[in-house]
C-alpha cells in the first residue's frame, strides 16, 4: 500500500506535483477481538495504529504536516510532545532532510519514544514542566522564528489523521455504531469525527466515545487540570488544544466523554496482550478500558476501539505489570519443573 497522501489524495490538501514525505504510513490492521467482544457484550474491532512506521497514529498526521512544511520551504520542524509526536516528527524530519526539535516533559516520556527521537537525530529538549507548558512555549517560539509547528494544532495533522476513519469505513462497509478512543490533546478524536462526517451520511455516524485518564480528565470535569497525572503518559495532558472540537464531536454524535482509572487502564492493557495477542501502550488501552467500564451506549452492536500506539514504546510499564521471569539451572529436570509447573 502507498502512504496515506497517495492513497487518499483527492480528500487531502495536496496536489499531484506536491512533495510527499512518506514512510508508507496508514493502511493499518482492523482486527476482530473475539474474547474482548464476549466480555464487552458487543462486537469489538481493534484498529491497530501501533502498526504505523514509528509505532503510533501520529505518522498519519506527520506525513501531511511535514510534506506541507517542505512545500512551504521550512528548514526545521518543532513540536511539544508526550513522546509519540516527538518520535514521529523526528523520523519524518529525517526523511525530509529537515532539522527537527522536540520539547518533552522532563522524565515523563516513555523510553522507546525517547530512543526514537534521539536516534532520528532530533534535538531533544527536556522541559522542566509539563506538556501543556511545553505546547504554550513552542507556540510562542514559532511566532518568532521560521520553524514549522507540527503539533495537532496544525490543521495538516487533523487532515492526515482523519484517514484512519476512511479505512475503518472501507473495512466495515460503513457499518459501525461507536468508536472508542483515548483523548489527550484531543486532535485524534477531532480527526476521526471529521473523517466520518466526510464520507458517511449524517444518519450513519458512529457515536464518538472519548476516554481520558482519571488523573488527566479536563474534558470530563469541564475545566483544565493543572497537574495531570496518569500511567498513560501519552494522554497526560491537562488543557487539550482541540477542546471545543472534541466536545462537539462527542455531543453531535450522541457519544460521551468519560474517565477511566489507571487500574482500569492497566487491566485492559494486560487483557489485550494476554487474551488478544495485541500489545499496545497504556494510553491506547484507555479506549478498551472505557468500553469495559462505561459501555458505548444503548443499542450499540459493533464498536471499533482505536489502539493508538505500540506497546514496545513503553517497555518499563510492561515489565512492571507483567509476570516475573522464571530462573532455571541448565538441567532437564529443572527445565521440566520451570516449564510444566
Ligand atoms: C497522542 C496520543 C494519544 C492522544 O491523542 P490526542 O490527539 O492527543 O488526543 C493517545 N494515545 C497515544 C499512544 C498517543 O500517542
Amino acid at each position: 500500500m502507498p502512504g496515506i497522501i497517495e492513497r487518499y489524495r483527492e480528500r487531502l490538501p495536496f496536489a499531484s506535483g506536491d512533495p510527499v514525505i512518506s514512510l508508507q504510513e496508514g493502511s493499518t490492521p482492523l482486527i476482530l477481538a473475539e474474547r474482548l467482544s464476549e466480555k464487552a457484550g458487543v462486537e469489538v474491532w481493534l484498529k491497530i495504529e501501533g502498526a504505523n512506521p514509528t509505532g503510533s497514529f501520529k505518522d498519519r498526521g506527520m506525513t501531511c504536516a511535514v510534506s506541507a512544511a517542505v512545500r512551504e520551504g521550512a528548514e526545521a520542524v518543532i513540536c511539544a510532545s508526550t513522546g509519540n509526536t516527538a518520535a514521529s516528527a523526528a523520523a519524518y524530519a529525517a526523511r525530509a532532510g529537515l532539522r527537527g526539535a522536540v520539547i518533552v516533559p522532563e522524565g515523563k516520556i516513555a523510553t522507546g519514544k525517547l530512543a526514537q527521537a534521539l536516534i532520528h537525530g532530533a534535538r531533544v529538549v527536556a522541559l522542566r514542566g509539563n506538556f501543556d507548558e511545553a505546547l504554550r512555549l513552542v507556540r510562542e517560539l514559532v511566532h518568532r522564528h521560521p520553524i514549522s509547528l507540527v503539533n495537532s494544532v496544525n490543521d495538516f495533522r487533523i487532515e492526515g489523521q482523519k484517514t484512519a476513519a476512511f479505512e475503518i469505513v472501507e473495512d466495515l462497509a460503513g457499518e459501525l455504531d461507536a468508536l472508542c478512543i483515548p483523548v489527550g490533546n484531543a486532535g485524534n478524536i477531532t480527526s476521526y469525527w471529521k473523517g466520518f462526517q466526510e464520507i458517511l451520511p449524517p444518519t450513519h455516524q458512529p457515536r464518538m466515545c472519548g476516554f481520558q485518564a482519571a488523573g488527566a480528565a479536563p474534558l470530563v470535569h469541564g475545566k483544565p487540570v493543572e497537574h495531570p497525572e496518569t500511567v498513560a503518559s501519552a494522554i497526560r495532558i491537562g488543557n487539550p488544544a482541540r477542546w471545543e472540537e472534541a466536545m462537539d464531536a462527542m455531543t453531535s454524535s450522541g457519544g460521551t466523554v468519560k474517565a477511566v482509572t489507571d487500574a482500569e487502564i492497566l487491566a485492559a492493557y494486560r487483557l489485550l496482550a494476554s487474551a488478544e495477542g495485541v500489545f499496545c501502550e497504556p494510553a491506547s488501552a484507555a479506549s478498551v478500558a472505557g468500553l469495559l467500564t462505561h459501555g458505548a451506549g444503548e443499542g450499540v452492536r459493533r464498536v471499533v476501539c482505536v489502539l493508538t500506539g505500540h506497546g514496545l514504546k513503553d517497555p518499563q510499564t510492561a515489565l512492571e505489570h507483567a509476570g516475573a521471569v522464571v530462573p532455571c539451572d541448565p538441567e532437564l529436570s529443572a527445565i521440566e519443573r520451570a516449564v510444566l509447573r
